[in-house]
Order: structure tokens, then C-alpha cells, then sequence
């Protein structure tokens, strides 16, 4: 039975692995959940899989948990805040923890998992992004076995050779390449971009996502995100690294090998794929998902990223060669510029001209221990912030 603690488990990724889960009563069993704030989903969660912690989070929320929780007779404890996080990521009862979380806020729960050496599964992308070195170093260090949920990253996992090591060379890879849908404004002229409302930026045309993650998608931030990713995760170069845009979605990543084979992962798309390889590997268990008809998919396309009109994919790429502090203050810069743009303070296309200025404004660092890293992030924070004025 595996023992499992999520981070996150009222967002769209978070759901999607409660499903899975569902469907295997008899292999996992939930001893955590997390949920920032839709306390009466969390309790709907908590009746159905009764784990032995629910973390909410502040107090007002906590309290209204528990009364929903006590009207259900369910024995659930609840804890809240950033440290319940830690906590229940670092519990002994607990071997396998699903980093769910969106954003900066997800990096120390996702981290105390590592440093207590669990199964982590890694849909937070923002905690490699901030702190890529320190990330695997810990991995090392404590013997995680870190298991990318990103499908992209997924899909690079499962056609890299068995036991990969990290070394392009000695495991004869010549490149990743990872895919990416172009998001809902692939083939909308520029001068639309401009008047582009916060709903039509997180109707994505083929993930349902939650909205930060979705706006990511259409600025392609997305995948600059998934760049840096894919450098930590695989120790891949950032020219070794390759956007491909493939509008239906199907072939979800793919590693070119020097002898000419390009090996891919293919699949509808739908997380449960990804999230089911992740909590059975090695073995394959059923995810709910349709099994991919290639005769109505019928046809797979594939077109250079418009670098021009989605400059954000090459800031990704800048902050990457760049190293030190520079991912930790793009991310935050990018998380400060999509909360405005949701706000409507902040015009779509201002998002990459603020990271732009972000990443201009913020001295260059070393990033050392997790000290500098929450200190780029605030650094990426305020200059954002600065940045925002001139729009409001
Ligand atoms: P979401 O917005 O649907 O859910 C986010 C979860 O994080 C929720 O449970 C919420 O309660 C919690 N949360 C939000 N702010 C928090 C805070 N300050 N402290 C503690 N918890 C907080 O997001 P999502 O789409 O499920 O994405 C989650 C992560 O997975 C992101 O890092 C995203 O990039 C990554 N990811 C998502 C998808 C997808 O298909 N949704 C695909 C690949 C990667
Ligand atoms: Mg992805």
C-alpha cells in the first residue's frame, strides 16, 4: 500500500490524482491532503479518503474545516499554514508526496519532501525553476526518487534510457525536445493581443488547467518554465533543449538520440496519464484516461515557436543561461506580472515587458542556500511591483 501526502489536492492537478487514486483503492491509501482555500471542497475530499491530515490555509479556514468535518463525523485533523505544509511532507507515515502546489508557495513543502528522502511527484514546476541547483543536490543527497508529473517532462522520463544518470553523452542523447500546444493565441495576429481579456487567456484549447498555469500557456511562459525544468531534471544544456509547437497535443515530449532515432511519448491529453505513470512506476496501472485513436487524430503538426510575438519563452531561456539568481527572480517576476494581468492592472502583453524590466533591474547573484533563493524571489517581487506602477 503506498502512503501518500498531497500538496495541493483541491487544484486541477490535485484532482486529477484524487481520481486516479480512487480507481486503485486496494494500492494507495491518502494520509495528507492540502488545500489553500475551497475548504468545502477539501472536506468533500477528506469524507470520501479520510486521511489522518488535512491542512487549510489560515485559522478562519481551519475552523470552518473542522465544523464541516465534524457535521460529517469525520476524524480528520486539521492544521494550517506554511509549516503544516512541512509537516505533512516530511510525515514517517507517509512515502509518496505529490507536489501540487502552484507557485513559489509550493518550494519548502516540495523541498522537506526531498530532504526526507520520499517518492516525489513534481507537477510544481516553480520549485525547480527557483532553485533548480539546491533541488537536486538535495535529491541526491537525501535518496528521493524525484518523478516528473509536467507531461512534457513525463513523456522525456519515459523515452530517456532505463536508469539514466544525467549525461547526455554516455546515454547518447543528442537533444529534448519538448512540445508545446501554442496555447489559445497561436494564431492570433498581434494587434489582438493587446485587448486580450483574462477569460480568454486561461480558455486553453486543450489542457483544463488551473488559470496560473493557463495564462503561462498563453504567454508561452509555459514552456520557458519547462525549459529551465528540463535543464535541472535531465542535467540537459539550453541548447541541447528545443521547443517544438504541436497544435493537437498527442506527442507530448521527445529525445533525439545520436544514432538518428527520436524516440516520444503519445497519449491523449489528460494529466491522469502522466499522474498514474508517476504513481505506479515502474508498473502501469489504468488512469481513466481513453486510449489515443490515432485514426481520428488522423494528423500531427509541427511549426517553430513565434519568438517575436511570445518573447517570454526567450526570457526563460535568457535567465537559464544566465544561472544564479536569475530563474528565482523571472519566476517571481512572472508570478507578481500573471496575478496583475488576472487582476486586469496589467495589459497581456505588459507581462513579458515587466519580467523584461524585472530582469534588467535585478543585480546578478550567486545563489548558494535557500536564503539567496527567497531572496531573489523578493528581489523579482518588489522590482515587479515597481514595474506595475507605471501601468496603474
Ligand atoms: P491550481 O490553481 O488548479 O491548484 C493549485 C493548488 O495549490 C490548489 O490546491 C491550491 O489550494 C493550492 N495553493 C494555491 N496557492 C497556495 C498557497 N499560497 N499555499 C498553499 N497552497 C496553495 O493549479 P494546477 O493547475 O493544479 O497546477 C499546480 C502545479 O502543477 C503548478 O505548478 C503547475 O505549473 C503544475 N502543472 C499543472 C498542470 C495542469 O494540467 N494543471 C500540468 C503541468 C504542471
Ligand atoms: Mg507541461
Amino acid at each position: 500500500m503506498m502512503k501518500l501526502a498531497i500538496l495541493g489536492a483541491t487544484g486541477s492537478i490535485g484532482a486529477s490524482t484524487l481520481d486516479v487514486v480512487a480507481r486503485h483503492p486496494e494500492r494507495f491509501q491518502i494520509v495528507a491532503l492540502s488545500g489553500h482555500t475551497r475548504v468545502e471542497l477539501l472536506a468533500a475530499q477528506c469524507q470520501q479518503f479520510r486521511p489522518t491530515y488535512a491542512v487549510t490555509g489560515n485559522a478562519a479556514d481551519a475552523r470552518r474545516l473542522a465544523d464541516l468535518l465534524s457535521a460529517l463525523s469525520v476524524k480528520t485533523e486539521v492544521l494550517h499554514g506554511p509549516l503544516a505544509l512541512v509537516q505533512i511532507a516530511s510525515l514517517p507515515e507517509v512515502d509518496t508526496v505529490m507536489a501540487a502546489i502552484v507557485g513559489a508557495a509550493g518550494l519548502a513543502p516540495t523541498l522537506a519532501a526531498v530532504s526526507a528522502g520520499k517518492r516525489v511527484l513534481l507537477a510544481n514546476k516553480e520549485a525547480l525553476v527557483m532553485a533548480g541547483g539546491i533541488f537536486m543536490a538535495e535529491v541526491q543527497r537525501a535518496g528521493a526518487c524525484l518523478l516528473p508529473i509536467d507531461s512534457e517532462h513525463n513523456a522525456v522520463f519515459q523515452s530517456m534510457p532505463t536508469g539514466y544518470m544525467g549525461d547526455f553523452a554516455q546515454a547518447g542523447v543528442r537533444r529534448i525536445l519538448l512540445t508545446a500546444s501554442g496555447g489559445p493565441f497561436r494564431a492570433t495576429p498581434v494587434e489582438a493581443l493587446s485587448a486580450i481579456t483574462p477569460e480568454q487567456a486561461v480558455a486553453h484549447p486543450k489542457w483544463a488547467m488551473g488559470k496560473k498555469i493557463s495564462v503561462d500557456s498563453a504567454t508561452l511562459m509555459n514552456k520557458g518554465l519547462e525549459v529551465i525544468e528540463a535543464h535541472w531534471l535531465f542535467n540537459a544544456p539550453a541548447d541541447r533543449i528545443e521547443v517544438v509547437i504541436h497544435p493537437q497535443s498527442v506527442i507530448h515530449s521527445l529525445v533525439e538520440y545520436a544514432d538518428g532515432s527520436v524516440l516520444a511519448q503519445l497519449g491523449n491529453p489528460d494529466m491522469r496519464t502522466p499522474i498514474a505513470h508517476a504513481l505506479a512506476w515502474p508498473q502501469r496501472i489504468d488512469s481513466g484516461v481513453a486510449m489515443l485513436d490515432l485514426f481520428a487524430v488522423a494528423q500531427l503538426d509541427f511549426e517553430r515557436p513565434d519568438r517575436l510575438r511570445f518573447p517570454c519563452l526567450d526570457l526563460a531561456y535568457q535567465a537559464l543561461r544566465a544561472g544564479g539568481n536569475a530563474a528565482a527572480v523571472l519566476n517571481a517576476a512572472n508570478e507578481v506580472a500573471v496575478a496583475a494581468f488576472l487582476d486586469r492592472r496589467l495589459p497581456f502583453l505588459k507581462i513579458a515587458d515587466v519580467i523584461a524590466a524585472v530582469l534588467d533591474a535585478v543585480p546578478q547573484d550567486a545563489m548558494a542556500d535557500m536564503a539567496a533563493v527567497l531572496e531573489a524571489d523578493r528581489q523579482g517581487r518588489v522590482a515587479a511591483n515597481n514595474q506595475l506602477v507605471k501601468y496603474s
